[in-house]
């Protein structure tokens, strides 16, 4: 079979989406599935983009806009009611793509875009194309454009505080105006305006919706200084700020005013905070990216203070068991020679092979140097499970030396998993096809009879034997993590975050009663999971799990940025790259936070001080997420997820300029001694 041009994969996925997400959603015109079905959507896209044209979301394209996802262009041309022919209006003409979908139904279209860029953009693909019907003009369409009106349809595709008067003044008798109207800038209702004689307009509310802003003259004040050309209006609206009437301060005013500011990321005053978290238990300290220095550091200054401070026993990060037990072992000064492998040596090294980490790490060493009782003495501690094969061979190198017929049986059993050593994911795929056999049984026996010979083991040396049985623990769940990446997402995330919540726990009974610990992770496993979009896919997190078990004992804090730049890579294995982070979006956490125009600041979230703010910190705006990967040619589909803030975490901290981090070099590692955690 001859291979398909790109022409034909994309006309058979925009059929397949008009089936699925237009008609499949119960739309039924056939005027406007026609019209869904023939406008190349990835003609209006940059080309990396171009591969998600017929997925059913809105994409970011220029000036920080976005193409709407095309269900929602279905919606709003169907709520219009057209029949065919007729002069439409559409106001915020984006990538272009809804004035093409508009071209194909009616006679004439006149679309406003306030960017110039866009404007000259969107003209450039609809003349290519071939819309000649369809007239881009670069103005503020707040004021509608009078000069081909009455419209018999007018569209408004960004969202504003209210219906602006003179686009109704532009309807014709009989015309509909369909327009977001709300007064948050990021959730809206769908409002269909029918004018029903000279002078009487008939409204009706018809869906929730999620439009970028309308700016303008009738719309939101700009704030980014882009002024399109002013015209003089036709019919003029009243000045109206219903917006401001409605409350008189911005939520970015209130949290400004709630805020404590921080003046230094290293050292600054922590006291109320400190106060905050009282006796808390457990403190999980998150972060919104794996490469940015500002939050290692004033987490690892957070941390300091509450081991200082408050006594706290160990900090339990987001890296794997193996590796973190090497800095273990060198921060508590232990005697036992050190296991062989290096540390963080495999892809994301910069995670924790960096500068900021290792001053952290030197900074608790020197600290449990102060302290005699090598038991109180503060560990470092790793929750995840990517190491399988680390541990497997920690498991026999433990079990060679205490009870070498055990080993014996331990090879035999973890046998099952060794074809796979290279490539554990392959694992996954094997075994969920049927053709070999799960390891499964293999690994839980040898994780339980490992714990059955507790009593045996610990006589010998209790710290040794809670490392085996971790790292046996990891390999059963490994196993089980390995296999369920082919079944299920959100199942296999589930095991991950359960896994690390399993060995918090472990190691906090282990310390015995009054142990405290701290928790490095991203905000995505601390925060928690019920107050964000991960609950619709039926995940849960250590963050949640935490709650569940230790109700108000748990302290979540947060953190956020709003641009600079980052360590991460492109993809899995890819090597680090330094990359800028854009600037927050529109209806973000985020640019909430940047627009309070304070650099740094800690923001309670458990008790707001104010009830207007809390009753607001607890609303639904996106939230970004940077892990390893950061991918910002599709940041909004690839970075941002919904969340209640103030459900999510018990405190925030705002960083608005952020650093990516400083991995090791092999000239900062020159000349360290063998038992150094980070040796290359
Ligand atoms: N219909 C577009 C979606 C565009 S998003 C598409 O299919 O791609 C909304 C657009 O409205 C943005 O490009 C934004 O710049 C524009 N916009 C916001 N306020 C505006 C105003 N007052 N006048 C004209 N365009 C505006």
């Amino acid at each position: 079979m001859a291979e398909e041009s790109d022409q034909q994969v994309y006309a058979r996925r925009r059929q397949a989406m008009v089936e699925r997400q237009i008609a499949g959603r119960g739309i039924t015109s056939s005027v406007v599935l026609d019209a869904m079905g023939s406008v190349p959507r990835e003609a209006f896209l940059p080309p990396s983009m171009r591969e998600f044209a017929y997925e059913d979301s809105p994409l970011p394209i220029n000036e920080e806009q976005t193409i709407s996802q095309p269900y929602i262009v279905a919606y709003m041309v169907d709520a219009l009611q057209l029949t065919g022919g007729g002069r439409i209006l559409e106001v915020g003409t984006g990538s272009g793509y809804a004035a093409a979908v508009l071209g194909e139904i009616g006679d004439r279209v006149v679309t406003l875009e306030r960017y110039q860029s866009l404007a000259d953009s969107a003209r450039g693909v609809l003349d290519s194309l071939g819309y000649d019907n369809v007239e881009v003009i670069y103005t503020d369409g707040t004021l509608g454009w009078s000069e081909k009106a009455p419209y018999d349809a007018i569209v408004v595709a960004a969202g504003g505080p209210e219906v602006p008067e003179s686009l109704k003044q532009q309807l014709a008798i009989g015309g509909r105006l369909v327009i977001p109207v709300g007064p948050a800038q990021t959730e809206q209702a769908l409002v269909r305006v029918t004018r029903v004689s000279e002078s009487e307009f008939r409204e009706e509310h018809l869906t929730e919706v999620r439009f970028v802003p309308l700016v303008g003259d009738a719309g939101w004040e700009d704030r980014r200084g882009n002024h399109p050309n002013k015209r003089a209006p036709v019919a003029r609206a009243a000045p109206s700020h219903a917006a401001q009437e409605s409350n008189d301060a911005t939520t970015s005013e209130l949290v400004a005013q709630a805020a404590e500011p921080i003046d230094d990321i290293d050292e600054g005053e922590i006291d109320k905070m400190l106060e905050r978290i009282g006796d808390s238990r457990v403190v999980l300290i998150g972060e919104a990216s794996h490469g940015t220095s500002e939050f290692y550091r004033f987490r690892a200054r957070i941390t300091r203070a509450l081991i200082e401070k408050k006594g706290f026993n160990f900090v339990a990060v987001e890296a794997d068991w193996p590796d973190a037990s090497r800095v273990d072992h060198y921060v508590r000064h232990r005697q036992t020679p050190p296991s062989e492998w290096t540390a963080f040596s495999r892809f994301p090294t910069w995670m924790w092979r960096n500068e900021e980490v290792r001053d952290f790490v030197d900074w608790l060493r020197e600290y449990n140097a102060g302290i005699d009782d090598a038991d109180k003495r503060v560990g470092f501690h790793g929750l995840d499970l990517y190491s399988l094969f680390t541990s497997i061979d920690a498991v026999l190198d433990y079990l060679d030396e205490v009870d070498p017929e055990a080993a014996m049986t331990a090879r035999e059993r973890y046998g099952c998993l060794t074809p796979w050593q290279a490539d554990p994911m392959t694992y996954g795929r094997a075994a969920v096809s049927g053709r070999y056999r799960e390891c499964e049984d293999d690994a839980v026996a040898m994780l339980v009879e490992l714990l059955n010979k507790r009593m045996t083991y610990t006589d010998q040396d209790g710290e040794r034997f809670l490392d085996a049985v971790q790292n046996a623990r990891l390999i059963a769940n490994a196993e089980r993590y390995y296999r369920s990446m082919y079944s299920g997402y959100s199942d296999s995330w589930n095991l991950r975050d359960q896994h690390m919540f399993d060995t918090l726990e472990s190691l906090l009974s282990h310390g015995g009663q009054g142990t405290k610990a701290v928790v490095w992770e991203h905000n995505s496993h601390i925060g928690d999971a019920s107050a964000t979009d991960m609950l619709a896919r039926g995940q849960h997190n250590v963050g949640q799990l935490c709650r569940e078990a230790y109700g108000d004992d748990a302290y979540l804090i947060g953190f956020g940025t709003h641009s600079g730049t980052v360590a991460a890579a492109t993809d899995w294995d890819d090597p680090m790259e330094v990359k800028q982070v854009r600037p927050s979006l529109e209806g973000s956490w985020e640019r909430i936070f940047h627009e309070t125009g304070i650099p740094a600041f800690t923001l309670p979230l458990r008790h707001v001080p104010l009830p207007e703010l809390d009753k607001r910190l607890h609303g639904i705006y996106l939230e970004r997420a940077i892990g390893v990967i950061y991918r910002p040619e599709t940041e909004r589909a690839s970075h941002y997820f919904k969340a209640r803030l103030a459900d999510q975490f018990d405190e925030y901290v705002w960083i608005d300029q952020t650093r990516a981090v400083t991995p090791l070099s092999s000239k900062t590692l020159e000349g360290v001694p063998e038992t150094y955690p980070f040796g290359l």
